[in-house]
This record gives C-alpha cells, structure tokens and sequence, in this order.
C-alpha cells in the first residue's frame, strides 16, 4: 500500500513558490503581506497561528499578528479588517476559527474583501469555485488535489465520495472532484447506509471530524483513501477520520495522519497569499496602461 505523504509534496511544489514569491518582490519591491487576526486564547488556535506566522516568515513574507480578547465585539474586528481591505500594503488577511458565538459567521465570511480573502470563505469565492472560475480557493481542498496529482492518481471518470460538507472542506472538495470530472457522491450526518456509498468510491475523502469513523466495511479493496481528520487521543497519540490499521490492508492508497493533507494545508495556504498579492499586482499595472 501506498502512503501518501505530504512533505514530499510540499518540497516539489516549494521552490515554484519560492520562485514566484521573488519575482513579486522584485516587480512590487516588497514581499507579499499577510495579516493575521485571532479572537480570544484557544491554545489549539494560537498554535495554528504560530505555525502560519512562522511559515510565512520563512518563505521571507511579511506578516503582522492582530491579537483580541475574548470579549471583543464584532464591531470591533470588522473595523480592523476594513482598515487592512483599504490598506494597499496588504495582500493576504485571515480570521483565525474558531470565533466567539456571538460573532455570526454568514457576517463574518463577507468582511474580507475577495481578493484578499486567503482562506477562500467568501461567498463570490464559493461561487466561483462551484462555477469552475479559476479563483482563490480553500487550502485544504487545494492541498488534497495537489496531492493526489504529485502522486499521479487522476480521478476523472472515476467514483469519488467525499464524507462530510463542511463549508471549508467537504463541500468545497466536491465542487473540485466534479471540476475535475469525478462522479462525487457527498455523504454527511444524515446519509443513511455510509458504507454503502463509501464502499463504491474509487476514491473516498473522509472529513467528518470524527476519530476513526471509517473502518474495513467502508472501503471498497484497491481504493485511494484521503483521511482529513486529525484527533489527539487521550494517550497523547494523533489519530484521523479512517482506522487506519484495517483500511491499510484493502486501499492501495492511503493518507497517514499526522503527516498526509496536514502539510499541504498550510502551504497552500502561502500559496494563496502569493497569488493574491500577484493578482492585485496584475490588475493595478493593467489599470495603469488603460490610464497611460
Ligand atoms: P471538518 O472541519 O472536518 O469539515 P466539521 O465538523 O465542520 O468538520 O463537519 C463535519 C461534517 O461531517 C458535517 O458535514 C457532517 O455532516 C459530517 N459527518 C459527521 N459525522 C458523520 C457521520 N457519522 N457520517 C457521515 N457524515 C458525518
């Protein structure tokens, strides 16, 4: 069985960034900018932060932290990312999830501007997505297809189910499959007969937040087997969506947890800010020759 990794991916796909990151620096005579926003002390979420901030450090971006309490009000937040919307300097803004309940998150998906918006929430981004308009899109998805093309697995024409709809991942990944002309089947929380469907896919994405969900009765022998999840057990050991000992022995592909899509996310990511920064760029200096 094949164990699809994600740093070999990560390295192969670096220094085409790495290469379009200087040549931005050199047209703009600036690094790409991220902002980076977090509500309240979720010590997960810091440390999600952390790793962000420090990748794009090392990539040589420039990026700024904007931390509030847990008591800051919506107001209060919106009004940051306006000032960093106007503000021509910055390419790439993020609110960290999750956010207070009292933030309502249909809102909050609207406040940054389309262009800027890295982690692809916006509704215009959704639905260029599902248009099959090349545009900013979600890092997880993004990584998950980066994946399985590194490793020369195509799914066009073939079975594709995707467990889980969550706006960030499971449904944005449909729209992706189907872009790339696999018949998707969606599953979610009220899907009767999981194994049913799951046991057809060629392919089965496995984002439903729910440690060890999917076992041997799931998964169809010979398939490719993609596992988004990522739980802390309480022995201090990461496990995924997929048990992974008993799907071993029937896919032909797997994604281990740590170490699969978890990679990938953050680079994508990155890869986000660059192609943000690049396409405002791109439509500033068309707007200076239309004036010249
Ligand atoms: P993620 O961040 O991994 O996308 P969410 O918690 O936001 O996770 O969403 C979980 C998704 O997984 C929901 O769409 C839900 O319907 C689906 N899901 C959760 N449990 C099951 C289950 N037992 N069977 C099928 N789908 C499930």
């Amino acid at each position: 069985m094949l164990s699809l990794l994600g740093k070999p991916v990560v390295e192969a796909l670096s220094s085409a960034l790495e290469e379009q990151l200087s040549l931005f620096k050199k047209r703009a005579g600036r690094p790409p900018r991220l902002e980076v926003i977090i509500v309240g002390n979720d010590p997960a979420s810091h440390l999600y932060v952390r790793n962000k901030r420090r990748m794009a450090q090392h990539l040589g971006m420039s990026q700024a932290l904007h931390e509030f309490p847990s008591g800051a009000t919506a107001d209060e937040v919106r009004s940051l990312v306006e000032r960093l919307n106007q503000n021509d300097q910055v390419d790439g803004i993020l609110i960290q999830r999750p956010l207070p309940s009292s933030f309502d998150l249909s809102d909050v998906a609207r406040w940054i501007h389309p262009l800027k918006d890295v982690d692809a929430f916006h509704p215009l981004l959704a639905g260029n997505l599902l248009l099959g308009i090349p545009t900013l899109a979600p890092c997880t998805p993004t990584g998950i297809l980066a994946l399985l093309s590194h490793y020369g697995l195509t799914v066009a024409g073939k079975v594709a189910c995707v467990v889980g709809r969550s706006p960030i991942v499971g449904k944005p990944l449909s729209a992706m499959l189907l872009n790339a002309d696999a018949t998707v089947i969606n599953c979610h929380r009220k899907t009767r007969n999981l194994s049913e469907l799951t046991s057809r896919a060629d392919f089965l994405f496995v984002a439903a937040g729910s440690p060890q969900l999917i076992g041997r009765d799931h998964v169809k022998s010979g398939a490719v087997v993609i596992d988004v999840g990522i739980h802390k057990l309480p022995d201090g050991t990461w496990c995924g969506d997929v048990r992974s000992d008993e799907v071993a022995q029937k896919a032909a592909a797997l994604s281990p947890v740590p170490g699969g899509v978890g990679p990938l996310t953050i680079f994508m990511l990155m890869r986000n800010v660059v192609l943000a920064a690049q396409s405002r760029l791109n439509a500033q200096q068309d707007e200076g020759v239309r004036r010249r």
